[in-house]
């Protein structure tokens, strides 16, 4: 018990909205206190189904009443500034190295782009005036990464979890 406790930290639970969207990660703990007090349910990640019995080892739960935590909820508020923060407050493209005290839409707005995590980079002054209404592409420019919303880990470790899971039952 102190062994698995010890292998996984906090974080090694992952929680699902009612449409099986990721949430958030809880610890274990978390996780049996939200089951035991009805607020949700554990389910087996081979057949996300619920499970009747706290299982040892809890990987997933569901919080049945809880809405699809969409992301333009999640962005509400200093967006902005948590998009500079994500990227380390540095221009985010290609040989720039300058500090970024703007955020640049890569699709512009002007061409549909959204105020997403994923269309929004942190980026400097120069770049940004220099890339205009412009794609990447268009303003012959490149990203050093593709920007990514807070929560793209989460996903990634829940599909790792179903994949795992169902190639094991
Ligand atoms: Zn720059």
């Amino acid at each position: 018990m102190s062994n698995r406790k010890d292998r996984h930290g906090p974080g090694e639970v992952i929680a699902v909205d009612r449409n099986y969207v990721p949430m958030q990660e809880c610890s274990r703990r978390h996780a049996i206190r939200a089951v035991a007090a009805g607020r949700a349910w554990v389910l087996d990640a081979a057949s996300l189904e619920r499970r009747a019995e706290l299982a040892e080892v809890i990987e997933l739960i569901v919080f049945p009443h809880a809405a699809a935590c969409n992301e333009s909820k999640f962005l509400m508020g200093r967006l902005e500034r948590r998009v500079r923060k994500r990227d380390g407050h540095v221009c985010q493209y290609e040989g720039c190295s300058h500090k970024a005290t703007t955020v640049d839409h890569v699709i512009p707005l002007c061409q549909g782009g959204q105020n997403t995590w994923q269309n929004l980079v942190a980026c400097c002054l120069a770049c940004n005036q220099k890339k205009g209404g412009r794609t990447p592409e268009q303003a012959g420019m490149k990203l050093k990464r593709a920007p990514k919303g807070p929560r793209a880990h989460l996903f990634e470790r829940f599909e790792e979890l179903l994949k795992r899971a169902s190639s094991a039952a």
